[in-house]
């Protein structure tokens, strides 16, 4: 399987950026432990971005996260550099006392913000090195009913920090209609607690398909996401291979979008809302912080 980011398709003034400052995102995983998000990044890499012999070490052989880790791949596509980045996150959940449970992950958004800042501060320093937050992937326990309080605690914290995508974890332990039912509670839960999710701006000058793409990505939020199995891979009775995961009733394809929304993700991150999601960081996200920073230094 090929993964394809697909430059050549991006805007004009989006691949001139590009070409002058490296295409770079940086994402986090946030969540409960146990719920696919070392995995997920394994699929994410290995179908989209690394090369084969590159390839990460399969979830299987990863022990559980215990500390805040950095996951890199360099890919170049026409002349154009990406570097993606997701920081994986050790679960939290599993202590009896869940209070500030949000603390390290604060930090670590709030401390890249500082590091930037020192950056922006610094009269020598020519090029900054951005290693912000530009997107903060949240994971849902598939529970089908609605978010737990813990959840809701959580999000309301980073909404205002960072771009906050809420997606619903190991989706294939729930049916198509247990899904879309779950979604819509989910977006009516965070509309209730006024919580802020990222959506993509619509651009003056964007083609319809563009435009129908973000739609269909703004219609999908909450994602419903699939990690595949590093251990298995499976073939199409054509022959090509498959990722994702074996049941007795068949195969759940994470590529497949009408298995489950991984390639929205995915695409979202990489491809359509790359620039959204690093716009909205800069702009209006540290702006904020930076702001309230300057404040609490009397500056
Ligand atoms: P993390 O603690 O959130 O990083 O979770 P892990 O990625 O370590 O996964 C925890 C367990 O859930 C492992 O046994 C995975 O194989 C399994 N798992 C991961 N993603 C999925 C998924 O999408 N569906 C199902 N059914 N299981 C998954
Ligand atoms: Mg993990």
């Amino acid at each position: 399987i090929t993964g394809h980011v697909g430059f050549s398709n991006l805007p004009n003034q989006v691949r001139r950026k590009s070409i002058k400052d490296g295409f770079q995102l940086t994402a986090m995983v946030v969540g409960e432990s146990g719920l696919g998000k070392s995995t997920l990044i394994n699929t994410l890499f290995n179908l989209a971005i690394c090369p084969p012999r590159e390839s990460l070490h399969p979830a299987a052989e990863r022990p559980k996260t215990v500390a805040i880790d950095n996951i890199h791949a360099d890919i170049e596509e026409n002349g154009v550099r990406l570097r993606l980045t997701v920081v994986d996150t050790p679960g939290f959940g599993d202590l009896v006392n869940n209070g500030s449970c949000w603390d390290p992950i604060l930090k670590t958004i709030e401390d890249r913000y500082e590091a930037y800042l020192t950056q922006e501060n610094s009269v020598k320093r020519k090029k900054i090195i951005d290693t912000r937050i530009h997107a903060c992937i949240y994971f849902i326990q598939p529970s089908g009913h609605s978010l737990k309080q813990i959840d809701i605690e959580f999000m309301r914290r980073l909404h205002e920090k960072v771009n906050l995508i809420p997606v619903i974890a190991k989706a294939d332990t729930m049916t198509e209609d247990e899904v879309a039912d779950f979604k819509e509670r989910i977006v009516s839960d965070l509309a209730f607690h006024g919580i802020r999710i990222f959506q993509a701006p619509i651009y003056d000058e964007e083609d319809e398909e563009n435009i129908a793409e973000t739609e269909a990505i703004a219609r999908a939020i909450p994602f419903a996401v699939v990690g595949a199995d590093p251990t298995k891979t499976f073939r199409a009775s054509n022959g090509r291979l498959i990722r994702g995961r074996g049941y007795p009733w068949g195969i759940v394809d994470v590529d497949d979008p009408s298995h489950c929304d991984f390639i929205l993700l995915r695409r979202m991150l990489v491809h359509s809302h790359m620039e959204a999601l690093r716009e909205r960081t800069a702009d209006v996200l540290y702006e904020t912080w930076r702001t309230q920073r300057m404040l609490e230094l009397g500056v």
